[in-house]
């Protein structure tokens, strides 16, 4: 597919999910998530910064009943399989005690990211925990992380836009892209 518009990002390769594509998609996570959360007294929809930025604002246009929304920032680090340590950059700053909270993130690549932090929120109480990711590369999962409600399934390659970056590079392009690695390294 050719790319509409390239934002002068000369490293693209090919556009993977078109705009129209990721709207649609998200408009049926919404309906999804409205469905499954009539019940809920507290929804929260806890969004990992930066990349689930774009994500996560369309996301809650599509859920029809009250919510709030907070963030958190980390930084993962794996050392080897066994060991490793999320840092928290950021940390959402009301309690998830009793609250129904979906934690939400642009990508899901070995896991380990969504894995440390489902752990660090578990040990905060809240009444239940599910992971929304808009993007999934299942080839890729080193670690075992249940995937609530998945956007898309992506083959494993490096992709940005649509709040996906490369070094800061690319968060505002409304499709999503995949990278030719070997041009960007050249620039
Ligand atoms: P994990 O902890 O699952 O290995 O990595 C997840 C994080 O790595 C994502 O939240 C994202 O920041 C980054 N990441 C993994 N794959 C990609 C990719 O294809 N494109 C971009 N832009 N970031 C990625
Ligand atoms: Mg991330
Ligand atoms: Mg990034």
């Amino acid at each position: 597919m050719g790319l509409p518009f390239h934002f002068r990002y000369d490293f693209l390769d090919r556009v993977l999910i078109t705009p129209e594509q990721i709207e649609q998609r998200v408009a049926e996570l919404g309906d999804q998530i409205t469905r499954d959360y009539q019940d809920s007294e507290k929804l929260m929809l806890l969004g990992l910064l930066r990349g689930s930025v774009m994500f996560i604002t369309d996301l809650m246009r599509h859920i029809r009943r009250p919510l709030t929304m907070d963030f958190m920032a980390v930084s993962s680090y794996s050392g080897t399989e066994s060991t490793g340590f999320v840092r928290i950059d950021h940390d959402h700053k009301a309690s998830i005690a009793g609250w129904d909270v979906i934690l939400v993130d642009d990508i899901v690549d070995s896991g380990y990211t969504l894995w440390m932090v489902r752990k660090l929120l578990l040990d905060r109480n809240p009444r239940s925990l599910k992971i929304c990711a808009l993007l999934d590369k299942p080839e890729r999962h080193k670690y075992p992380i249940p995937i609530d409600y998945c956007g898309f399934t992506i083959p494993d390659e490096f992709v940005v836009g649509y709040g996906l970056d490369i070094d800061e590079k690319g968060r505002n392009l409304p499709y999503i892209a995949s990278v030719d690695l070997k041009k960007y390294r050249k620039e």
